[in-house]
């Protein structure tokens, strides 16, 4: 079990590595490749350095060999035996999946066929899988889902109000994402209020956002859905929308409706209302009295603050925490001072401006409390970390395979 472990984040065009030492989980390096399939770039850190190259890398079979041939050539691994398991973030596991699994041939076959769900990831992700199962043929590799922890959702909350036979025959319903995030935030909550029944709610509001709802320590609610275009509005995705704009649009634009789709995941959103989506960039524009870009953050916030409340009466108003995280949510002291206000009078809560003004990776504290001692409820401010859950979850999956095999043998 002791030893280093590899962490593989596979995108369309990027392959994202950590390297760790275990069970300490010290980070040893970091590297992207991007751009696979162009004029690719890689780049690693370790011990305070930064390489970076540029590389023509045809594909992620490709840019497994050139990641393990920096990893031999800087000495950060003697030799790819030293690699002793390896764990994938997966973005679909349907409702096959609740936990991270040991990947087997099964695995390989439910991933490709829960492509239909996950069509602009699992490709990637299952080149990143196969390409490190020739690398190390006997190496456990471990995948962990981003849908596995919102299947504690109830069915009242998970279905549709579609035919029912959608769901029966095509499993057409919510399944939630940014799991891994949920899962260290839930974590977090429970150490520091010392008891396992936690009720939250937790906006994860990065490019990509999404809340959840957390009952007695479970999901209860998310607001993503089939896909992560359900929900709020987010950097480049339009949230909740009438589906009837996709027919509509189609027949005005005589355009496909996977043309619709696209511009729904990548021209909407913050970005279609104020032509940026970087929330730096749009909070400066309006600041400057750009229209758009204050347009562009009252509707954002005012789709984040409609699920806040949707979620506090599903609690019943019974609420240990808000809780902000990701990069807008950890970052924008003034993102959080607008939702807090909007929230105030109806949830109790108030804002505790030094320390909101403090809390934000430029100032001097990461993480707090960001409301009053005299708020019903604690609002706090986590930074997430998705990477440090999947690398738990691979090396507990396989630390309980090896004690299966273990006992069987006696
Ligand atoms: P994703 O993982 O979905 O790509 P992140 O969680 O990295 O998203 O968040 C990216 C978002 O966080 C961007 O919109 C970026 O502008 C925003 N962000 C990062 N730092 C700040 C900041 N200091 N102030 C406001 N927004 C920030």
């Amino acid at each position: 079990m002791l030893g280093k472990y590899l962490i593989i984040n596979s995108g369309s065009s990027s392959l994202k590595f950590s390297l760790y030492e275990m069970p300490e989980t010290n980070l040893i390096a970091k590297g992207i490749i991007e751009r696979i399939g162009q004029d690719s770039e890689y780049s690693i850190n370790f011990d305070g350095k930064k390489i970076k190259k540029r590389f023509g890398i045809k594909n992620h079979n490709q840019a497994i060999n050139v990641m393990f041939s920096e990893l031999l050539s800087n000495e950060l691994i003697s030799r790819i035996e030293e690699i002793k398991g390896v764990g994938h973030r997966i973005l679909h596991g349907g409702e096959i999946y609740s936990s991270p699994v040991l990947i087997d041939e099964n695995v390989i076959k439910d991933i490709t066929e829960l492509t239909k769900f996950g069509p602009l990831h699992h490709p990637a992700e299952l080149a990143g899988i196969i390409g490190m199962k020739e690398k190390l043929l006997n190496v456990p590799q471990v995948a962990v889902f981003d849908t596995a922890f919102h299947q504690s959702i109830p069915e009242e909350n998970y279905l549709y109000a579609v035919p029912y036979s959608w769901y029966k025959d095509y499993k057409v319903r919510k399944y939630g994402f940014h799991g891994t995030s949920y899962e260290y935030i839930l974590q977090m909550l429970k150490d520091y209020y010392v008891k396992d029944n936690i009720n939250s709610i937790i906006c994860h509001i990065g490019s990509g956002a999404s809340i959840s709802c957390i009952k007695d320590g479970q999901c209860y609610d998310t607001s993503m859905g089939l896909t992560p275009l359900d929900g709020i509005i987010m950097g480049t995705r339009s949230g909740r929308i009438d589906p009837s704009i996709i027919e509509y649009i189609c027949k005005e634009l005589e355009i496909s409706v996977e043309e619709v789709l696209y511009a729904l995941n990548r021209k909407s959103g913050l970005y279609g209302i104020a032509g940026v989506n970087d929330f730096r960039d749009i909070e400066n524009l309006a600041n400057n009295g750009n229209k758009n870009a204050k347009l562009a953050i009252k509707m954002f916030e005012d789709s984040i603050v409609s699920y806040i409340a949707n979620y506090y009466f599903k609690l019943n108003g019974k609420l240990d925490a808000l809780v902000f995280t990701a990069g807008i949510g950890e970052n924008s002291s003034t993102f959080r001072k607008r939702i807090v206000e909007a929230i105030s009078k109806p949830m109790n809560i108030y804002l505790n401006e030094e320390n909101n003004n403090s809390i934000a990776s430029f100032k001097k504290e990461k993480s707090g409390i960001i409301s009053t001692l005299g708020s019903k409820h604690d609002v706090l401010v986590i930074p997430t970390d998705e990477e440090y859950i999947i690398l738990k979850n691979t090396y507990e999956t396989i630390k309980k395979s090896k004690e299966k095999k273990l006992i069987l043998k006696k």
